[in-house]
């Protein structure tokens, strides 16, 4: 008997080393999830009121960025102490994004935050562009604010009623696998709309302006590098509408990649004075999800409709 201890012994020794390598590499192999520079968020999952933790002043500068969260006193932006301003903050993102408003960055919170987004913020001076305004059945919409989840930007920045063909120009930084899904993005928000656009040439004048900018690119909005917010555009009339360079782009729905034309459609909603939608399934929805793509939807075209008044 003796005998047989070590050797059980050693017999679950050489189970666990064949067993453990197995496991492990299970949890490895199907990683699919893009590198991200929201992936901080992650290390602060659990957070709630009263809690003081390391390296939440980047969750603060998250909730800022996207128009979340905004201090009298600047210098609590760079603290790490979950305060009432930072709940408020977190269940006003919850709410957007339909997870329960629990004011903790629970694992639901943090899986909405840390997937890639458009950079545009969705509270913009104040207004929240994705709050809910569904009109009670019986009551007639008092405005055309209330009738969708569809928003506008503050001010309802638009084109002239008048300028209803809108020319486009590359920056010469644009890579050329990006002109087509562009180009057809145009055709399909011209199809939607009032609106024409035509392409100019790259040194033509031009109300529309399409790139792809790395890091701080003098707009005030700087990217990140790989994953967090991919693209940004600016409400009418300025026409400016960036790629982050530093993405993985393509053209389709590749696995781990970002389709093209599904941001182009997205960010020309902006340029057209659009926001950002509650509804996930409308392309003003700020997220954008690797490996898949997406068209119009009729939220979108509702949008811009109410907003031209056609
Ligand atoms: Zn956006
Ligand atoms: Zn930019």
């Amino acid at each position: 008997m003796a005998m047989n201890k070590p050797f059980h012994l050693l017999s679950l020794i050489f189970i666990l080393v064949l067993i453990i390598p197995i496991s492990h590499s299970r949890k490895i192999l199907p990683d699919t999830q893009t590198p991200s520079a929201f992936s901080f968020i992650k290390d602060l999952q659990g957070c709630h009121k009263g809690n003081n933790t390391k390296g939440l002043h980047n969750l603060k500068h998250y909730l800022h960025q996207f128009g979340y969260l905004n201090y009298q006193n600047q210098t609590h932006l760079d603290d790490d102490d979950f305060d009432n301003a930072l709940e408020y903050a977190l269940k006003t993102y919850q709410k957007n994004y339909h997870v329960s408003p629990t004011g903790t960055l629970d694992a639901a919170t943090v899986a909405k935050m840390t997937s890639p987004r458009c950079g545009v913020a969705d509270i913009v001076d104040g207004v929240n562009t994705m709050a809910t305004k569904k009109p009670h059945h019986h009551e007639p919409a008092k405005s055309i604010h209330t009738v969708a989840n569809f928003a506008f930007l503050p001010n309802n920045p638009r084109w002239p009623a008048s300028k209803t063909h809108l020319t486009y120009r590359f920056s010469p930084n644009t890579r050329a696998d990006a002109i087509a899904p562009v180009n057809s993005a145009f055709r399909k928000w011209a199809a939607a709309t009032h609106f024409t656009f035509s392409r100019v040439g790259n040194n033509a004048q031009s109300d529309l302006v399409v790139g792809f900018f790395s890091r701080n690119h003098g707009d005030g909005f700087p990217f990140e590098g790989p994953g967090g917010t991919l693209a940004h555009a600016f409400p009418p009339t300025n026409g400016r509408f960036h790629y982050d360079a530093d993405e993985n782009w393509v053209n389709g729905a590749i696995q781990g990649g970002f389709d093209m034309e599904t941001v182009a459609l997205h960010e020309i909603g902006h340029l057209l004075g659009l926001g950002h939608s509650e509804v996930q399934a409308a392309i003003m929805f700020s997220g954008i999800a690797a490996g898949r793509t997406k068209g119009l939807h009729q939220d979108d075209i509702q949008g811009i409709r109410a907003l031209y008044g056609r």
